[in-house]
């Protein structure tokens, strides 16, 4: 039985698939609560279950509730309980809030597709709102967003947000400026991407500084409430859409397994992947991959959480699977990551590979490339390669299709916009340093 069919489960399914043998002497099953594949660096969706027809597998689409471990036993929503003879536990991992409180509850995260979907959504709307307030102090409290976390997520999705704002919708809104708009990133260390090479987290500052993003460094959020930001220094910063992408851990069905775990909940593994119980002894075929196992390198840290790392943990996991089908030894799990690509928006990115460093549009080309031969199928692959195409000669599509309360609150939602503004304007803490935008129109 596999649980979650993402970047690991998906090919630990597709390496049984393959192989004849494997397919004889294994009964699989993959079960996933979504019946798509999220591809996260590019958050598009392709199909598990087509995948899984092809290969003589049998998908459930379900979610696992509870794990027994003793019993070899997982048991699934609507009443389902399954037995297993070798389990692999691939359900990724959840947005960590690190308990700050009000965090959960006041801020957005962006890890599915759906948080994709209602932040653009969100982003419109707030747009369509802006066009009818009735004095610029409202207009520019519509228009605030804040981020928290300075990682990866947060600059990838601060300069799409800056770059759909800026170059698609507010030439479409004739009584908004730049100058109305701020998206500030809070980033409790001293670098943002903190993963990748120096140089490149300063070039990736320049850029979205540039680009008219503010970005405050060493600070660390103590507290969240209604669109307001406490930090341990007893700043507040105001935004009226506040994003949380400070960092993800496995689900509570994994962080609460009787297991040997790191402090933020990952399974330790050993080497060839199984899961280690509390004295640090291998469970016989239980493996753990991809973002919720704690996988030592040689160099004494733990594998990155990383989509790269959950494709070869699933591949590795699939080889032992096929090995055991017809007998053969398979070595202990290795591997290097091969770099990263950071995108920062319209057609330009940051990457290493190999430990070559690139940045600009080459390197954006380089990750568009990469990420459609990633691409599970070849349709989702000529979809999205004619997306990137559209997006080269096209601005963003700003059709608003859901449902307004879908994205936005009750409060939100009847917000006065006429005057007088029944909603202060300025806080009654210290002022938000979140700079609105130079407007283009007055500066050179
Ligand atoms: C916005 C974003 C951007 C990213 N960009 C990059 C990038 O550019 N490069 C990179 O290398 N990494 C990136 N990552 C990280 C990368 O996506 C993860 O490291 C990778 O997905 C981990 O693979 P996984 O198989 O462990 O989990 P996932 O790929 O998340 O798969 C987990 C699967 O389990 C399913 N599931 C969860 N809970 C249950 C349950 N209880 N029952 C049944 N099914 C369940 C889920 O539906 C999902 O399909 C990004 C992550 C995010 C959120």
């Amino acid at each position: 039985m596999i649980l979650g069919g993402g970047f690991g489960g998906l090919d630990v399914a597709r390496a049984i698939g393959r192989s004849r043998a494997a397919r004889d002497y294994w009964d699989t099953v993959l079960v996933d609560k979504e019946n798509f594949f999220q591809f996260n660096p590019l958050l598009p969706a392709v199909a598990v279950r087509q995948m899984a027809r092809h290969r003589n597998i049998r998908f459930y689409k379900n979610k696992a509730i509870a794990i027994d471990l003793g019993g070899r036993t997982v048991r699934l929503h609507n009443q389902r309980t399954e037995s297993y003879d070798t389990l692999v536990i691939a359900v990724g991992s959840v947005t960590n809030y690190y308990g700050v409180p009000g965090a959960e509850e006041h801020t957005r995260p962006f890890k599915t597709l759906v948080d994709a979907m209602t932040l653009r959504a969100r982003v419109v709307e707030v747009f369509e709102m802006a066009e009818q307030a009735a004095n610029a102090a409202q207009r520019r409290r519509l228009l605030s967003f804040l981020i928290v976390g300075g990682g990866v997520t947060g600059v990838e999705v601060a300069a799409e947000l800056i770059d759909m704002a800026r170059d698609t919708l507010l030439p479409r809104y004739p009584s908004l400026t730049a100058g109305d708009l701020s998206v500030t990133i809070v980033e409790g260390g001293s670098r943002v991407v903190s993963s990748a090479r120096p140089e490149h987290s300063a070039y990736v500052l320049r850029f979205l500084e540039r680009r008219g993003v503010s970005v405050r460094r060493d600070a660390r959020v103590a507290r969240v409430e209604d669109k307001r930001v406490t930090l341990t220094d007893g700043t507040v910063l105001e935004a009226f859409t506040l994003l949380w992408t400070a960092g993800v851990h496995p689900p509570a069905l994994v962080r609460e397994l009787p297991l040997l775990h790191t402090p933020d909940g990952r399974v330790k593994v050993e080497d060839t992947l199984r899961a280690l119980d509390p004295a640090g002894h291998p469970l016989d075929d239980v493996y753990v991959i991809g973002d919720c196992a704690a996988a030592l390198r040689a160099d004494g840290r733990f594998q990155p959480a990383l989509s790269q790392t959950a494709i070869a943990m699933g591949s590795y996991v699939g080889k032992r699977l096929i090995a055991q089908a017809v007998g053969h030894p398979v070595p202990a799990f290795q591997f290097a990551d091969v770099g990263y690509i950071i995108s920062l928006g319209k057609h330009s990115s940051v990457l290493d590979l190999f430990g070559i460093p690139l940045s600009g549009k080459l390197a954006w080309l380089m990750w568009a490339g990469a990420y459609l031969i990633k691409m599970v199928g070849i349709r989702k692959q000529i979809e999205v390669g004619l997306d990137h195409l559209t997006h080269f000669f096209f601005e963003h599509d700003t059709s608003q299709i859901m449902n307004r309360r879908q994205v936005l609150s009750d409060e939100e939602l009847n917000l006065s916009l006429g005057p007088p503004d029944p909603v202060p304007a300025t806080p009654a803490t210290p002022a938000p340093p979140a700079a609105p935008l130079a407007d283009p129109a007055r500066t050179p």
